[in-house]
């Protein structure tokens, strides 16, 4: 069944707010007996007014037989969105294409699977210090080694050693004094996947673009004094 809705939506796209007539597309689910049914559902799409990209969301229902008005059950999902996933924040044109393709599978699962997510940013970030930065030992030898050798800024310095908690806490169960299972939740990958964009800066892009501006100051015939200023 389809019909439509009017809706303030933030694209995301372009990171832009306006209000969008959408298309909504629903099924209730089968019925399994007298008064239970499968999970139904509601697709939405929203064509952004001001960049025209569409952006798609979706959210599991129990349309339970009988009733007027779907309800809220426990085993709903919560609206997600299924396009687009996450943009990133910038053309990581000089990082090597292996890391690009896991950050946007970390991307991919963020919504449906922060554990995923976590797990894949620890990943990307182990490979780079061992591959790139040639450190060796455990993850948190590597991290130690890495922030005490090249200081890098804030904030990734910072937030660099909770890449492998997260990880860790995305491969491994682990509970709090409680018994409960601290679960990694939604928010802490998005800084995760920050993280990972801070490191990509750092170990990729800003050596070569150094290295760009002093070719073309050498070429433009700058004494080396001139260069120490000018860089
Ligand atoms: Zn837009």
């Amino acid at each position: 069944m389809k019909s439509q809705q009017r809706n303030r939506i933030t694209c995301k796209h372009c990171d832009r707010e306006s209000v969008v007539d959408g298309d909504v597309f629903q099924w209730e689910g089968d019925i399994v007996s007298s008064n239970v049914m499968t999970l139904g559902g509601r697709l939405y799409v929203f064509t952004c007014q001001l960049c025209g990209n569409a952006n798609i969301m979706y959210e599991g229902i129990n349309f339970a037989a009988g009733l007027s008005s779907p309800e809220r059950m426990a085993n709903d999902i919560e609206m997600i969105q299924i396009y687009p996933t996450r943009k990133r924040n910038k053309d990581f044109v000089y990082v090597d294409e292996k890391y690009i393709n896991e950050y946007n599978d970390a991307c991919h699962v963020l919504e449906i699977s922060p554990k995923a997510c976590a797990v894949l940013c620890r990943r990307i970030a182990e490979t780079i210090l061992t591959d790139e930065c040639k450190l060796k030992g455990t993850l948190e030898e590597k991290i130690d080694k890495f922030i005490l050798d090249k200081s890098p800024p804030s904030p990734l310095l910072e937030y660099l050693p909770s890449i492998r908690l997260a990880g860790n806490r995305g491969a491994h169960e682990k509970r709090d004094i409680s018994g409960i299972v601290v679960e990694v939740e939604k928010n802490d990958c998005v800084i995760l996947l920050e993280t990972i964009e801070m490191l990509f800066d750092f170990v990729f892009m800003q050596p070569k673009i150094k290295a760009e501006k002093i070719g073309t100051a050498i070429s433009g015939g700058f004494s080396h004094l001139e260069l120490l200023i000018h860089l």
